[in-house]
């Protein structure tokens, strides 16, 4: 487990919304065993975005399609 540095501040989790719909994010992981990424995922857009370093990215050019 080694997680702990992909924890967003409770501050900010608190406040950040999907810059598209404006809607709540889902925290999530993405990969598998020890190559996993933490992400925020919009069901409504079916997008997830990255969290690089505890920071999320809200970028939609730089989210992953959760389309499939
Ligand atoms: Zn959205």
């Amino acid at each position: 487990m080694s997680q702990s540095q992909q924890t967003i501040e409770p501050w900010l989790r608190g406040i950040i919304r999907c810059p598209q719909c404006k809607g709540e994010l889902t925290d999530a992981l993405h990969g598998d065993g020890d190559s996993q990424v933490a992400e925020l995922r919009c069901d409504t857009c079916r997008l997830a975005y990255p969290v690089e370093g505890g920071v999320p990215v809200l970028l939609a050019e730089l989210a992953r399609s959760t389309d499939s």
